[in-house]
């Protein structure tokens, strides 16, 4: 790029790629900086050369939304499959349908009963654990989960899934977090009920390609392997920045840490085992990972690679986030808002020209779609100026 980028976007995630390319279609000029070997962010694939493989590097990704806005943006850069996300969860050797529904009630309490029958069957299990455990008003995560589905539902899928997440008893757990569980009296098991669209891109290294076609674009430049840190002091003013980053590392924590959870991936290649489908939860205490991948399940568009014997299987752990490794869920509460407040604060004082965005800057979880929503709603009212 020659001379200086209107716009510096750090972070070539789906919220950095779909600001770049709105902000260059209308012909600005965009500097893309990215500090890992790669772009995409953490829909970052990769493809296995030996065996056509398409693997998600940090744990599945299905692309679903509700929105026609967002479905007719994203598919202007890569053809999607008809893949529709199911789940089954193992708990005690069997496997279950994930989000409860009426088959894994039945198949739990070995009944066959009717959609009628099994809610009014729950509202009673409910209704009597509360009474013999004496909660009156829910003080907690597992209180609560007794409270909306019964202890032996709750028991079965809820806790120990749970409590393997956020490395903690369920009973120190918020209720908050907990408003409801998605209980189906029916025989719908689609993880994504409410999505209008939904699928796997099919270009040759999936999401990556499709990150790839969105940063072609002759006013984009895009820089891997470089991180903010190194140039932030040779910005010029009139730069404007998008920070895709968490805003605390930006300011080498100088006001605290913003909590995260964070995950790490056990990847096998093998042709021993295959899991039958893409993800089957782990719900019990005794299986230390809550998910496992296998990646290729989501080739529908290639049978010759689903129907070979190799598997690519990732082991998904919960672990402890630690300053400077991988974020990714944030932890959300009153006191990790207080600080995320006082970051942005500090940021609009030392960075005028800045904007935090993505779901790292934003401190937030969001689906991709939200992210792209998000990332073109940005660029709309940065081009009303
Ligand atoms: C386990 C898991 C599974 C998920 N599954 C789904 C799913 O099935 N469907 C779905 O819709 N969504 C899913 N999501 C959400 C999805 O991952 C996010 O919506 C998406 O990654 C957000 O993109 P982003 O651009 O905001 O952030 P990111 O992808 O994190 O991109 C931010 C980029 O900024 C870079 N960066 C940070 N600091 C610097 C710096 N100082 N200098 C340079 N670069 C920097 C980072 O390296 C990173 O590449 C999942 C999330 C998780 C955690």
């Amino acid at each position: 790029m020659e001379g200086m980028p209107d716009y510096l976007i750090v972070g070539a995630g789906i919220f950095g790629a779909t600001v770049a390319e709105r902000l260059a279609s209308a012909g600005k000029k965009v500097l893309v900086i990215e500090r890992r070997p790669h772009i995409a962010g953490n829909i970052h694939c990769y493809k296995n050369d030996n065996n056509g493989i398409v693997v998600h590097s940090y744990g599945s990704h299905i692309f679903h939304t509700e929105s026609d806005e967002v479905w007719d943006y994203i598919t202007k850069f890569a053809d999607f499959n008809d893949y529709t996300h199911t789940v089954n969860t193992r708990h005690e050797g069997k496997l279950y349908p994930m989000p409860i529904n009426l088959d894994t009630i039945n198949l739990l309490y070995e009944t066959d009963m009717s959609a009628e029958e099994a809610e009014k069957f729950i509202e009673e299990e409910a209704r009597k654990d509360v009474e013999r455990l004496g909660i009156k008003e829910p003080k907690n995560f597992e209180e609560k989960g007794i409270s909306l589905v019964g202890e032996k539902l709750y028991t079965a899928f809820l806790k120990n899934y749970t409590e393997k997440q956020w490395n903690t008893s369920a009973k120190n757990l918020s209720a908050e977090i907990l408003k409801r569980i998605p209980v189906r009296f029916s025989h719908d098991n689609r993880y994504f009920m409410t999505a209008k669209h939904q699928g796997i891109p099919t270009g040759e290294l999936g999401y990556t390609s499709m990150v790839e076609n969105m940063l072609d674009h002759e006013n984009i430049e895009v820089r891997i392997n470089t991180d903010f840190k190194n140039l932030k002091d040779d910005i010029p003013e009139d730069v404007k920045i998008i920070y895709c980053g968490q805003v605390d590392e930006l300011f080498d924590y100088e006001l605290g840490v913003l909590p995260w959870r964070s995950l790490r991936f056990e990847v096998e290649e093998t042709d021993k085992e295959t899991l039958g489908e893409a993800v089957i939860n782990e719900a019990d205490a005794d299986v230390p990972y809550t998910r496992a991948h296998d990646y290729k399940y989501y080739q529908i568009h290639q049978p010759e690679v689903i129907e070979q014997k190799t598997s690519i299987i990732a082991r998904e752990y919960p672990a402890d986030f630690e300053k400077g490794g991988e974020a990714y869920y944030p932890v959300d509460n009153e006191e990790s808002q207080k600080l995320y407040k006082e970051y942005i604060e500090l940021c609009k004082e030392r960075f005028p020209n800045m904007i935090l965005g993505g779901r790292l800057g934003a401190y937030q979880y969001w689906d991709m779609d939200k992210a792209i929503l998000n990332a073109l709603e940005l660029a709309k009212e940065l081009l009303k100026k």
